[in-house]
């Protein structure tokens, strides 16, 4: 976090896609492409304003530390991450999917009654552990960190909790969603001391942003209602 500089931090692919339109109604676009520059830190139009890229589950990291002012991360990230160490002032209602408890479809019918004592392949260790101990079940979990569809098929665990968006690689796979954990969408996150120091640059981006989904959401819904005759 250098001084008079704001670093955002953001994650490649999905989520950096669909935040450069809310970047752009702020006023910020960057000078690179993180899919073809091999830089990680990527400069914008405006010179005060740097990006950088970062594996998604580092995001919050960076934020929190203050090696970037504010950041860009799934809400599953954010719920694997804990604490209370960010501000998170925005739904950017971007990068929408599901944190499923997902399994082999045989497994549906005897998930509710079953006392034997799940094994589940995960990335979100401590959602999962919170997600069934809030239900009184303890549960065996086996940390993955990636392919977690591979799992049940090969008999490392017999279910998984994974981001389903369209569930097409859960069914291509012979496996069916079996309980919504959480509905996810990246969010806003903010370092707690730049909301403070830098609070006249944040709170305006902020302020832009907000807008910036707020049109798009209008946007979506009229283009739903039906046309009138
Ligand atoms: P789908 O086949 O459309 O259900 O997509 C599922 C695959 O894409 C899974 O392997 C997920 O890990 C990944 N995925 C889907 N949505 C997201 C998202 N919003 N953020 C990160 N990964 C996602």
């Amino acid at each position: 976090m250098m001084n008079g500089t704001l670093t955002i931090a953001l994650a490649k692919g999905r989520i950096f896609k669909d935040a450069l339109p809310l970047l752009a109604h702020a006023g910020i676009a960057p000078l690179d492409d993180p899919e073809t520059s091999r830089k990680l830190i990527l400069d914008t139009n405006q010179p005060n304003i740097k990006l950088v890229i970062i594996r998604s589950s580092d995001v919050p990291t960076y934020v929190e530390y203050g090696a970037a002012d504010m950041g860009v991360a799934g809400k599953d990230v954010l719920m694997e991450y804990g604490g209370d160490g960010l501000y998170e002032p925005l739904d950017l209602k971007i990068a929408c999917c599901r944190l499923m408890l997902a399994g082999p479809v045989a497994l549906k019918a005897t998930l509710k009654n079953s006392e034997a004592r799940m094994c589940i392949a995960t990335k979100y260790v401590a959602t999962t552990r919170r997600y069934f101990a809030a239900q009184g079940k303890q549960v065996e979990i086996i940390k993955l960190y990636g392919s977690m569809e591979l799992a049940p098929l090969v008999g490392l665990s017999d279910y998984i909790v994974d981001v389903v968006d369209t569930g097409n690689t859960l069914k291509a796979n012979g496996l069916a969603p079996l309980e919504l954990i959480a509905n996810i969408s990246s969010r806003l996150i903010v370092n707690k001391a730049s909301m403070k120091m830098k609070h006249e640059v944040v709170h305006a981006l902020i302020a832009r942003i907000a807008e910036a989904v707020e049109m798009k959401e209008q946007k979506r819904t009229n283009s739903r209602r039906p046309q009138a005759k």
